[in-house]
């Protein structure tokens, strides 16, 4: 248990979290950085790779 009282405001509002263990401990791998639709991440809980699409504010479906 950490005693470190870290506030969650002010970071990224895009929290990435494992799909497999839902864990939070994850790093961004930037190794993989040719596309750019992309980021890859590695968990460290469960030690698994897994990517997920950043959506810079846009949706597919237009209009509304
Ligand atoms: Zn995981």
């Amino acid at each position: 248990m950490s005693a470190m009282n870290e506030p969650s405001t002010g970071k990224d509002a895009f929290e990435p979290t494992c799909p497999f263990c839902r864990s939070s401990d994850v790093e961004r791998e930037s190794a993989f950085g040719s596309e750019i639709s992309k980021a890859q991440y590695y968990c460290h809980n469960c030690q698994t790779m897994f990517e997920r699409l950043k959506y810079d504010g846009k949706r597919p479906d237009t209009g509304r």
